[in-house]
């Protein structure tokens, strides 16, 4: 056929397919089959019909042209080689670390666990949710605490998290929260960016010599401090809990496998990153960071935790627990605004346990001790004055007027140390620090380099650790690695990720990861690097930091971005905090009313509040629009109290609302400001920008639109894009100027650059497409959206279409219907899914009782096909129950999904084992088993176990 739609034949290239032909699912011929089928000639056709002209972009994206794969991945190693390679010995909260190869191919490399999702469907998330029960175990034997959650997005976010969390439990009571001038400075720091908009006075204070006075609701301690030194907290742990107020703790992971525990101690929270346990470095992310909490405070846990229940058999399985505490339910009134979070590396850092077990990391912690120690030692020989006489692996060296000149010396013969100060040098030992390394310290301090291996301990006696940890079998089980190997191929076979089918998630976008985007991360040249580097060392980092953000500045019309927020969510506060900071250097500082469409992601309105906003909702009009009259009110009831509004776009219904000009320009003439939340940019790029038609500002998540892969719930990249007015305001950091503006709101992440080491995923994406195909991808992302919801609606109603009767790139079926007619629930027909082979669609978001579709541009005809033919199926199994054919209590939507176990059982339903199990009719090899029936969610939240349970517990 001559008039192809695409802007270039796909297929058919001498010098092989470009990758845009691999990136995108469907051919030539299914695209005009598609086409066809939702009744258009072209690409450019429909996408001209969808979306409206009043958004359209006029300009062509201005980015280079396509390169080949072979390609980028050469530019990607010459900047890989333009970041120098140390030794990293500059600690402040990132350690050098082997992650176990084991674990590098079998899961960081491994499209079974980075291509997952969130385990929301806990059936067919079985393998990670195990995994993770391994991480909150860990971490709870670790802290010495009964409960901890499933990773947040880093330590200083962590601890930030930890303060509220205190602050909430001590309701009404004072503002004030003391932190020790020993923890890290981008933990102080994060913490006085996320206090100060909530009213919450931070006072950073040497606690050496107890509290100060005053009232207070909470104090934050690091254990070892950020100079290294290890003190007894328990005096000023019983001080603050006699001042009534409560104690949270910053704690380093493998010190805590030879020191006392603060949960022994009594504090009430404990937080950290487990970076150290096998997630490279990475230029400062993405690493997990941690909480645990003290009995009485688990309900109050923000992110997720994830719980052991009951399957329908009785079988114990796993499934998120307390998710009524999510911001999709609470909203404004949520506690924490955490969605994705850093599931892949929690893995990561649970199979480093599980692989060392107790024994194994006590022996990597006392090496890396020993290494202090003998430094200390060595150091004391040669006249050099150790400040501490308590440490753990890091050893601070006091040298008056030298620091600068030993870290020099130091970096010349290639270890990075920490300067503190003028006088004052840090080194900090970790698990590949050698006796070599130790030398080529001591030279740098020119002492004299004595081979003698005396060691003194530096942890004093009360505070060796007594107590027992990782005793659960898993923790000592995988010795050898043929047994790790099959452990994690064991828990990876549960689980369905992209590399089994689909997973048509509305607003999560699980388009194609390809392994091209993926291979750089565990480059050396990348995950080498320590976020505290000299600038001049991480040349290559900061080129693609650059690079991308221009282009996606390009992509979203916008005048800068900021790469720090490490998830949307934070892109969301990021930005928030910016448009707070404008109206107050304006001088109006009364503007403090944010308006959420009714709609909204949960994360807005949680955000907003975390922004020091008060939320005001927005009502939606009957086809799923905002509705203007609303706004008009509410504009007018706010006054110039209006801060700013926030909106989806496309809207959480997946569709172009034609009204966004207006919002804008109605919200704007009123003094606010312009929040778009940029998630759904799948839908955007090459088509539209927001920065072009009335946005101030968007998050976008790299996680969603630019093929970082969801990691089963994280890792994320939640970049926000601002016009020029809030450039002043974007995110910066204490230790790197170049971060972010002077003027800026303060970091919103621990590292300078977030989670910089997954960049060079999305850089490859942009790099490899070129301008036309990226838009092609939207384009064809637009029209699978369109032909699922055309093949569905004689089926299932299409809730919302935009113009022209179209939808954007996700499209939600409304099940109200045929649950009033038949009594199946949406949740029977998402788990029916499973047993068709399918991860189900997002479940009664935006609205109950229907399934939101985003079928992505990376499926292509045959996989779009089978899901919808498993769909309309599905429909008419919900028929015969309706009909009575199948009773409503005792068919296979109801009993879904099947086990194989459960055949085996006695059978005495009223359909076959067939039709239980093979309902499609595909072939019997590709089937997919669920290893658990459906799970009570409910029985779990009122029997909350979230550690791992004894062996026996699995016996029924
Ligand atoms: C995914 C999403 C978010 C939250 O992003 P996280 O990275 O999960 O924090 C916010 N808004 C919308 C519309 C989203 O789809």
């Amino acid at each position: 056929m001559s008039t192809s739609p695409r802007v270039q034949p796909l297929t058919g290239v001498s010098d092989g397919a470009p990758f845009v032909a691999r990136h995108v699912g469907p051919r030539d011929d299914e695209i005009a089959t598609m086409l066809a089928a939702v009744g258009y000639e072209s690409l450019d056709a429909l996408t001209d019909a969808a979306v409206p002209e009043a958004i359209r972009t006029l300009s062509e994206l201005d980015l280079p042209d396509p390169s080949t794969e072979l390609e980028a991945l050469e530019e990607l190693r010459q900047l890989s080689r333009r970041n120098r390679r140390q030794t990293q010995m500059i600690g402040q909260g990132y350690s050098d670390t082997v992650t176990p190869p084991v674990v590098v191919r079998r899961v960081l490399e491994n499209p079974g666990w980075y291509t997952a999702y969130t385990p929301y469907q806990p059936e067919i998330s079985q393998g990670r949710l195990e995994a993770l029960l391994n991480f909150q175990t860990m971490v709870a034997d670790l802290t010495g605490l009964p409960t901890a959650n499933a990773s947040l997005l880093d330590e200083a976010t962590a601890a930030a998290e930890a303060m509220t969390l205190m602050r909430r439990a001590v309701r009404g009571g004072p503002d004030r929260f003391v932190v020790d001038a020993d923890c890290l400075p981008q933990t102080i720091a994060v913490v006085q960016t996320r206090a100060e908009p909530l009213g919450i006075t931070v006072e950073v204070a040497d606690l050496e010599g107890g509290l100060p006075e005053g009232e207070l609701f909470g104090v934050l301690l690091q254990y070892p401090g950020s100079s290294g030194q290890v003190r007894d907290l328990r005096p000023l742990i019983d001080e603050v809990h006699a001042r009534g107020a409560q104690v949270a703790v910053a704690a380093d992971l493998l010190a805590l496998t030879l020191l006392t525990p603060p949960g022994e101690m009594g504090a009430d929270v404990v937080v950290g990153s487990s970076q150290r346990f096998g997630v490279p470095l990475g230029y400062g992310g993405p690493h997990a960071g941690y909480i645990g909490v003290r009995s009485g405070l688990e309900r109050g846990l923000p992110g997720r935790l994830v719980g052991v229940s009951v399957d329908a058999d009785g079988s114990q399985a796993y499934r998120l627990a307390l998710q009524t505490r999510e911001q999709h339910i609470r909203r404004e009134r949520a506690t924490s605004n955490i969605c994705t979070a850093q599931v892949l590396l929690a893995v990561v850092a649970s199979m480093y346990a599980v692989w060392h077990g107790p024994d194994g990391l006590r022996d990597i912690a006392r090496r890396v001790h020993g290494h202090a120690s003998m430094l200390a030692v060595q150091l004391r020989a040669g006249g050099v004055e150790v400040v501490h006489d308590a440490f753990f692996d890091t050893v601070l060296a006091k040298v008056p007027g030298r620091a600068e000149a030993v870290v020099a010396e130091a970096a010349e013969l290639g270890i990075n140390l920490g300067l503190d100060g003028p006088d004052r040098v840090r080194v900090a030992c970790d698990e590949v620090t050698t006796d070599a390394d130790i030398a080529v310290v001591l030279k740098a301090f020119g002492t004299g380099v004595e081979p003698t291996h005396e060691i003194r301990s530096g942890i004093p006696a009360q505070l060796q650790r007594s107590s027992e940890f990782l005793t659960h079998p898993v923790f000592n089980a995988h010795r050898s690695e043929t047994s790790m190997l099959r452990y994690l191929r064991r828990l990876a076979d549960k689980d369905y990720a992209l590399d089994r089918g689909m997973i048509p998630l509305g607003s999560c976008t699980m388009k194609l990861n390809a392994a091209t985007e993926m291979e750089p991360i565990t480059w050396p040249g990348f995950a080498g690097i320590h976020p505290f580097v000299p600038i001049e060392q991480a040349e290559g980092y900061l080129e693609l930091i650059r690079q991308l953000e221009k282009w996606l500045a390009t992509i979203t019309g916008y005048a800068a971005v900021s790469m720090q927020p490490n998830a949307g969510s934070q892109g969301e506060l990021a930005g928030l905090l910016a448009i707070r900071a404008y109206h107050r250097s304006r001088g109006d500082d009364q503007r403090d009313v944010c308006l959420i469409p009714s709609s909204a992601h949960g994360t807005n309105a949680a955000s907003a509040v975390m922004a020091g906003m008060r939320v005001a909702v927005v009502a939606g009009a009957d086809d799923g629009t905002v509705d203007l009259d609303d706004l008009r009110a509410k504009i007018d009831e706010h006054g110039d109290r209006l801060a700013a509004i926030m909106v989806t776009y496309p809207s959480t219904h997946g569709v172009y609302e034609e009204g966004i000009a207006e919002i804008a320009r109605l919200v704007h003439d009123a003094g606010g400001q312009v929040y778009v939340d940029g998630a759904n940019l799948n839908a955007l790029v090459g088509l539209a920008k927001p920065g072009e038609f009335g946005a101030d500002v968007s998050h976008l998540n790299l996680h969603k639109t630019f093929c970082i892969p969801h990691g089963g719930g994280g890792p994320g990249v939640g970049p926000i894009g601002v016009r020029e007015h809030l450039r002043p305001f974007l995110p910066n950091h204490p230790l790197l100027p170049e971060a972010g503006p002077a003027t800026g709101v303060g970091p919103v992440a621990a590292a300078p650059f977030g989670s910089a080491s997954i960049l060079p995923i999305s850089w490859a994406y942009i790099r490899m497409m070129g301008p036309d195909g990226l838009k092609l991808a939207t384009q064809v992302a637009v029209l699978a959206a369109n032909y699922v919801a055309v093949r569905l609606r004689d089926h299932f109603p299409v809730l919302y279409t935009g113009r022209n009767g179209l939808v954007a790139h996700e499209c939600i079926v409304d099940l109200r219907p045929m649950t009033k007619e038949s009594g199946v629930t949406v949740d029977d027909v998402a788990k029916r899914l499973i047993d068709y082979g399918f991860h189900a669609p997002t479940m009664s978001f935006p609205v109950a009782g229907t399934l939101m579709i985003e079928p992505t541009e990376s499926e292509d005809l045959a996989e779009l096909d089978r899901f919808c033919d498993a769909m309309i199926a599905i429909r008419a199994e919900a028929e015969r129950v309706r009909s009575g054919d199948w009773p409503a209590e005792d068919n296979p939507l109801r009993n879904a999904p099947h086990t194989a176990s459960s055949l085996v059982a006695e059978w005495d339903h009223p359909y076959s084992r067939a039709t239980a199990v093979y309902p499609s009719g595909a072939p019997a090899d590709e089937k997919y088993w669920p290893p658990v029936r459906r799970i009570d969610g409910a029985y779990g939240d009122r029997n909350l176990v979230c550690s791992c349970p004894a062996p026996e517990a699995f016996e029924s």
